[in-house]
């Protein structure tokens, strides 16, 4: 592809959880979390990566549970995607495709604000939330997807490759390249999205980690961040693992490869600043 994609950082969700110092995200990071969605204008149709919280969130926190206040979440209408959407101009209605990482409450809420979009995801996720075993309830609300989203779980038993990963899936005909990439451990159904820019890649890591210091070679977390996902993993040792092979992409592929996660407030700001644009150029030491 000879022109870069437009692609907009869009902040779907400020939260301040009472650990926040502890985990060792802030300072330097600026005392918050942010819910970090894309929105690519790919040729077919608008895609949204993520949801944040949406409009019945706002209009309805106790929808989501105890875990809006260990998450510290602030709920404001004006950083729902449906929100963002408009403000850049653009019509909800020509959002065709969202991704989600996964269906964690901070992920799905903004689902309903797209009802007439497919909703991609791994397969094993849509299983997991809606078995919402005794150990996921605080983290999956179903009425985040009580309209009936039209699903399209990803089972990548075969898939391709990129980059080292196994089980890729092309996630659907949008005129752009956009690859599902598993990334289980946080949940049981994590994936990331990799997206042809134009000008290299940009994965979507999703809730994979937390911090940048965690795919940094080598790789540093606080204790009480390690405790963190002890505790709010799945399954930790995927987790850990799957923090290393993106620490290896970041290390072997920097120059074509930009890796973030969701709730790093910096890399938000950092994206942000090269305005509609693929995030190569500030993606190293800016
Ligand atoms: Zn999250």
């Amino acid at each position: 592809m000879s022109t870069p994609l437009r692609i907009h950082h869009l902040d779907c969700g400020t939260m301040c959880p009472h650990g926040l110092v502890p985990l060792g995200l802030a300072p330097p990071d600026p005392g918050h979390l942010v819910a970090h969605c894309l929105l690519v204008e790919a040729p077919a149709g608008l895609v949204l990566v993520d949801t944040g919280y949406g409009t019945g969130d706002v209009a309805d926190p106790r929808r989501l549970g105890p875990a809006r206040h260990l998450l510290g979440a602030r709920l404001d209408p004006r950083q729902t995607a449906v929100a963002r959407v408009r403000a850049l101009g653009l019509d909800p209605a020509d959002v065709r495709h969202v991704l989600v990482t996964h269906l964690d409450l901070d992920h799905a809420g903004g689902l309903g604000d797209f009802p007439n979009a497919t909703v991609h995801l791994h397969a094993p996720e849509l299983v997991a939330a809606r078995a919402r075993r005794r150990d996921a309830r605080l983290r999956y609300r179903p009425a985040q997807w009580a309209h009936g989203p039209r699903w399209a779980p990803h089972a990548t038993p075969d898939g391709d490759r990129w980059r080292g990963f196994e089980r890729v899936s092309l996630v659907a005909d949008v005129g752009v390249q956009i690859a599902l990439v598993p990334l289980p451990g946080h949940s049981a159904g994590h994936a990331g999205y990799a997206i042809d820019t134009g000008a290299g890649w940009l994965l979507h890591a999703g809730d994979a980690f937390l911090h940048p210091d965690e795919i940094a070679t080598p790789p540093v977390r606080s204790r009480s961040l390690r405790a963190y996902h002890r505790l709010n993993s799945a399954d930790h040792g995927l987790l850990l693992e799957n923090a290393a092979r993106l620490g290896e992409l970041a290390r072997d592929h920097a120059d074509d490869v930009d890796v973030l996660c969701s709730h790093d407030a910096v890399a938000l700001r950092r994206h942000q600043a090269l305005r509609d644009g693929p995030s190569r150029a500030l993606a190293n030491g800016a």
